[in-house]
């Protein structure tokens, strides 16, 4: 267990806590989304490496055209440092091969400039990486059998643990990581993993993991003390939050006071498609202050790893606003003194309020009374899946409170 941090500390302190690998100022700049966006100041990835290859999948040769490979300064340090250290820890293992990136100037990237062409990679954030091939050939495997798993996995949790807001991989390829990270997206990416790091400026940090060790994972956006906290997914069939979540990390940070998101608490449900934690407890009735000994709510209060992590962060951060998502009832809820800010949530993501009371041995219900003066209430989204081009009116909610 880590030292807690007293309270009133200085947000620094905060997140030398959690060991933050805080990003520097840099020239380039990622402007707008990764589906609707430009790069200024992209750098160009090497044509090749002692530990990767460039792929040109149109022209299906080595390497890739210089045009094609340009990215945020991150973007690029990210690839060359995630490759490094897999290829330290499997010294064997043939060079990876990396695809498209941006164009030098960012902006459209479709069919026209070779097929299949690229929905997003459009300001320097997005980097296809192929999978390493079992007989160790320097081109992306054709058919999924090719692919060393093994290999294939543990790069796929190296950029999960660097940080990327996204990684997505084909429905044959047998790979996984967290939830609200790792997408199965049906076609394309059989033979290559899609990962997308965070907008510029935004930090990530590893705040623990889940039962089964999922990683569960806080960005920051922006600096400063924290204004509002963003819990996208406690209930794992409620996770549509989760994706308003992944869309924040794209928006422009506020210009003082820091948003923190954790885009999933309870990745185990999440996976499991069912409301509770690996262990049949319901994290959202297991809170202390007014837990009660329900059938679902946990051995005692705060039985549940989840339940802590979250606790801890929110004692750490101490935020002045936590926002919980849930489905599926479209409404915004809350009661007592957070009634006000609820409904201006409810405003400006033109949903309706509902003044309702908070369930026993709720996150809300504790954080009101361990924290007076701070609040928090609960969003539940409409049922079904959120595309995240549609996330934006949550996002731009959420911003609207930060600003
Ligand atoms: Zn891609
Ligand atoms: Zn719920």
């Amino acid at each position: 267990m880590r030292r807690l941090v007293p309270a009133g500390l200085c947000a620094a302190a905060v997140l030398s806590g959690y060991g933050w690998a805080a990003p520097s100022p840099e020239a380039s700049r990622a402007v707008g989304l990764p589906w609707q966006g430009r790069l200024v100041a992209g750098v160009e990835l090497p044509a090749s490496g002692e530990r990767f290859f460039t792929w040109d999948f149109v022209r299906r040769r080595s390497p890739n055209r210089a045009w094609r490979r340009h990215g945020t300064t991150r973007l690029v340090r990210t690839l060359v440092e995630v490759i490094g250290e897999y290829a330290a820890a499997h010294p064997g293992a043939p060079r990876l091969g990396i695809g498209d990136l941006s164009r030098p100037d960012g902006g459209r990237f479709g069919a026209e400039l070779g097929p299949p062409g690229h929905a997003s990679h459009q300001n320097g954030l997005d980097a296809d990486v192929y999978y390493p091939r079992k007989d160790g050939r320097e081109r992306p495997p054709a058919r999924p059998r090719q692919i060393d798993r093994g290999l294939a996995q543990d790069l796929l949790d190296r950029f999960v643990a660097a940080g990327a807001s996204n990684v997505f991989v084909g429905p044959n390829t047998g790979l996984s990581g967290p939830p609200a990270v790792v997408e199965v997206l049906p076609s394309h990416h059989d033979n290559h993993m899609h990962v997308r790091l965070p907008g510029d400026g935004v930090a990530s940090a590893e705040i623990g993991t889940s039962m089964l060790g999922q990683s569960i994972r806080a960005f920051r956006l922006g600096r400063g003390s924290a204004r509002v906290l963003v819990i996208g997914c406690v209930h794992g069939d409620e996770c549509a939050g989760s994706i308003v979540a992944t869309r924040l990390l794209h928006a422009r940070p506020p210009g003082s006071g820091s948003i923190w998101v954790v885009p999933d608490l309870n990745p185990d449900g999440h996976a499991a498609k069912r409301r509770t934690n690996a262990r049949g407890v319901d994290l959202n009735r297991n809170f202390p202050g007014t837990w009660r000994g329900l059938p679902v709510s946990g051995e005692a209060p705060a039985s549940e790893l989840e339940t802590r992590l979250a606790m801890r962060l929110i004692r750490r951060l101490r935020p002045e606003l936590t926002i919980w998502f849930h489905q599926p009832q479209a409404l915004v809820r809350a009661t007592g003194p957070s009634v006000a800010i609820a409904r201006r949530f409810a405003r400006l993501a033109r949903m309706r309020f509902r003044e309702l009371p908070r369930p026993p041995g709720s996150a809300t219900e504790w954080q009101h009374r361990a924290l007076p003066g701070t609040r928090a209430f609960v969003v539940e989204l409409p049922p079904g899946v959120l595309h995240i081009r549609e996330a934006g009116r949550y996002s731009r909610a959420v911003l609207g409170l930060a600003g």
